[in-house]
Order: C-alpha cells, then sequence, then structure tokens
C-alpha cells in the first residue's frame, strides 16, 4: 500500500466550517485549541452515530450477521488507516486509546528486549506522553535516558542528536514529528536515518504531526509511529500505534484477556497474531469505524495544501502579534524556523490563564498552561504560554480576535 497525495477536492479556511456541526450547530467562535483536540466533521459523527445504531454487535464474536459485519467494518477501518500512513499491510496497524497508550504500548512491549544500561534517546521537545512510560522502563529495567538538546527558539539541535547518537548508541529513539507546544517541525527524516545506521529502533510520536504534515511510514522508515484519533477530525478513545511486523512479533503482550489470545488452559496461554495480540477486550470498533471516516476526511484534503495553510496561519499570527506591546512569541518561525499549526506567546502583565479567561469571554478558546512539555518551555526560560493551535477551518480571523482580546486583557491588568 502507497499513499497518494490527494489533488484536494476539500480546501483547508473558513469555508470548511460547513462541514463542522460545531460551528453550524454548536458553540462555534473561534476555536484556537486544536492542537488539544479538533473539532469533528458531519460524516465522522454521522459513521458513529449510524455504527451504534444500525451495526451495533461485539466484534470477533458473534456467528451472526450484524457480528460479522460490525467486524468486517473494523477490519475495513484498518486497512484505510494503513492505506493513509502508507503502511505495507494493515497488519502493522494496532487499535489503542491513543498516542499515550500507544508510546506505553511499546514501552512495555519491549521491555524484555532492553538491558540494564542501555540508552534512550529523547528530545526536550516532548510531550510527557513519550517522556514518562520511557523514566517508568527505565526505572524498571535500569535504563539511562537522554535529551537532544533545543535551540533558544525551540528547534531540534540536530548538531546535538547526531553526537549523542554517535556517543551513546541509544537502543531507542524517540522523537516528535511535530510539536504541540511550539509547532516546531523536527528534521524526522533525517533523525530516524541517524538513529537507524547506528542500529537503534525509532518510535516517532505523530500525535500532532499526523494531521498537519502527514506520513508514509515506509519512506520515513521508522520502527513505530504513534498518533491519536481525536486530534486528526476523529473520535475521541482511539487511536494508532504502527510498527513494522517484525517490531510487533518481538514484543511481549502489553495486556492480557480476551481477542489476544490463541488458547487459554490452567496450565498457560498462547497469543494471537498481531495485531490482535495487542487488542485484549473489545476494542473501541465504534470509533475506529469513525475513525476511518476521519482518515476519509482528511485524505480529500491536499497535505501540501493544508501545510501552506497553517504555516500561512503562523505567519500571520507573528506578523499581527508582532506589532502588539507586550508580547513575546516562542518557536522557530520567530527567527526563520520550520513551525507549523501552533503560535506560543506570553504577554507582560497578563498570566496565561488569566488571558484565556478573558478571550474566552470574546468566544475565542486558546490554551495556557505548560502543554505537557514542561522540559521545552523551562529550556526556553518561560512555565507557561498562550497556544494558539490550528486546523483546517482556522482563519486569519480567528487570530484578529485573539488580538482583541490581548488589548483588553492589558487594558485591565494594566500595560
Ligand atoms: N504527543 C503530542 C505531540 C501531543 O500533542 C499529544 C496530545 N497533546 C500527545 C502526545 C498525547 O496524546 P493523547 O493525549 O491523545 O494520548
Amino acid at each position: 500500500m502507497t499513499t497518494k497525495e490527494s489533488q484536494g477536492e476539500l480546501h483547508p479556511g473558513d469555508r470548511v466550517r460547513s462541514l463542522f456541526p460545531f460551528f453550524t450547530e454548536g458553540p462555534g467562535g473561534c476555536y484556537l485549541d486544536s492542537a488539544a483536540t479538533t473539532q469533528k466533521p458531519a460524516v465522522v459523527i454521522d459513521c458513529l452515530r449510524d455504527v451504534l445504531v444500525n451495526h451495533n454487535a461485539n466484534v470477533h464474536r458473534g456467528a451472526y450477521r450484524l457480528s460479522a459485519h460490525a467486524t468486517e467494518l473494523y477490519d475495513q477501518a484498518r486497512v484505510k488507516i494503513a492505506r493513509m500512513i502508507g503502511a505495507k499491510s494493515e497488519r502493522s496497524i494496532v487499535f489503542v486509546r491513543g498516542t499515550t497508550e500507544a508510546i506505553n504500548l511499546v514501552a512495555y512491549g519491549c521491555e524484555l528486549l532492553f538491558n540494564p544500561g542501555d540508552v534512550i534517546l529523547l528530545s526536550l521537545l516532548e510531550h510527557h506522553s513519550n517522556i514518562v512510560p520511557w523514566q517508568l522502563l527505565a526505572k524498571r529495567r535500569g535504563l539511562t535516558i537522554a535529551f537532544t538538546e533545543i535551540t533558544a527558539t525551540g528547534e531540534l539541535d540536530i548538531a546535538d542528536y547526531r553526537a549523542k547518537v554517535a556517543a551513546l548508541k541509544p537502543k531507542m529513539v524517540a522523537i516528535t514529528q511535530l510539536a504541540n507546544s511550539l509547532g516546531t517541525v523536527t528534521p524526522i527524516q533525517e533523525v530516524v536515518e541517524i538513529a537507524r545506521n547506528a542500529g537503534a529502533m525509532t518510535l516517532v510520536d505523530g500525535a500532532q504531526g499526523i494531521t498537519h504534515l502527514g506520513v508514509d511510514v515506509e519512506s520515513l522508515g521508522c520502527d513505530f509511529y504513534a498518533f491519536s484519533g481525536h486530534k486528526m477530525y476523529g473520535p475521541t478513545g482511539i487511536g494508532v500505534l504502527y510498527g513494522r511486523p517484525e517490531r510487533l512479533e518481538a514484543m511481549q503482550p502489553f495486556q492480557g484477556g480476551g481477542d489476544m489470545i490463541s488458547y487459554v488452559s490452567v496450565e498457560g496461554s498462547g497469543w494471537a497474531e498481531v495485531p490482535q495480540r495487542f487488542e485484549a477486550g473489545t476494542p473501541a470498533f465504534p470509533e475506529a469505524i469513525a475513525l476511518g471516516a476521519a482518515a476519509d476526511f482528511l485524505t480529500r484534503f491536499s497535505k501540501t495544501e493544508v501545510h501552506h495553510h497553517e504555516v500561512e496561519l503562523v505567519g500571520f499570527a507573528l506578523e499581527t502579534l508582532r506589532g502588539e506591546p507586550g508580547v513575546t512569541l516562542y518557536g522557530p518561525a520567530t527567527n526563520g524556523g520550520h513551525q507549523t499549526s501552533v503560535c506560543s506567546f506570553s504577554l507582560d502583565t497578563v498570566h496565561p490563564h488569566d488571558f484565556a479567561t478573558i478571550a474566552d469571554t470574546f468566544n475565542v478558546q486558546v490554551r495556557a498552561g505548560n502543554h505537557c512539555a514542561m522540559p521545552a518551555l523551562r529550556k526556553l526560560g518561560v512555565q507557561a504560554t498562550i497556544r494558539m493551535s490550528f486546523g483546517v477551518y482556522s482563519s486569519k480571523a480567528d487570530v484578529v480576535s485573539v488580538v482583541t482580546a490581548i488589548r483588553e486583557a492589558r487594558r485591565i491588568f494594566g500595560r
């Protein structure tokens, strides 16, 4: 299976809002927190409803038609996901709850492949979910964790990365494709290549990358790629771990239970083939099927056009905010670097949390805090930022509303 760049039957911009009931029937407004979770198009909501109304029967179990059909839809969703990310086989697709569970699954599943003293190399840009599972593993197995440095504007320091790979010979490299805190696009192809040449396993956190950049896992060459449905216009409670078949084969089960076994006896049990080995219990099959609808939706856009739209919004936000007194901007694009879908900033006299509350009175939703990326923010010398994050439905008018809120906040809190 290979991914084909869609010609873009749908185009990002505020006209696409008509496809999202959140904007047409719900609260709407300037929703600028898509990095936390995206709004859902009607095709996803309708698909979820359709499964629950018309096709609801447990998968892999019943001998009756309803269950067989639900299983068929679930299997089709796996194929759609494999196709979207360019995986050779749907056997590489494990349905999980989200990125966090995917990374925990790998950290646990690979546990016995690690020996005391082995090194896991991360970066200071990582979301906590790509740090803490490794710390837990390191504690269990006596491993060392090292972090690749970032520059003053939050770019991955590739020279430091190269040096650490050469010096530390990590067994696992786990790095994000796109940082949720700053919008940093990492040179992920180079990162994976350097790691592979040094014999390391690679995991790419694609929680943001899948939506804003897309991926072809075969040409990227990573061992694992993790993402969440709810950040790619799909449902919550469903996500994906892509793993190379030979890597998945070498992993121990993460959870035991129904559906992940080939047999169970009082003496012991045997494991099912991958990917079922990692899908114990009843899966979130309606959500998985609706994730397939989200994949169909996303692939109706041209990746290039989505990227262009979101980079342009970042550029517009920086340009607009630069002219505002009291604003400090963060991220690679402040210095000509590669950044997309996120604009992080702070204000001189207003705490990010206070700003988010004031912005809300203008029906502008922004995120305030450390964005589950405390090491990155600490490195930049801030505890919290205000973050606007964009999706296909975002527009320059949203950014202009943030400026109105900034002026009001600075009027209230003093300039
Ligand atoms: N990694 C990144 C880069 C993220 O942005 C997020 C969510 N903010 C996660 C991992 C965790 O995703 P989830 O909460 O859906 O498991």
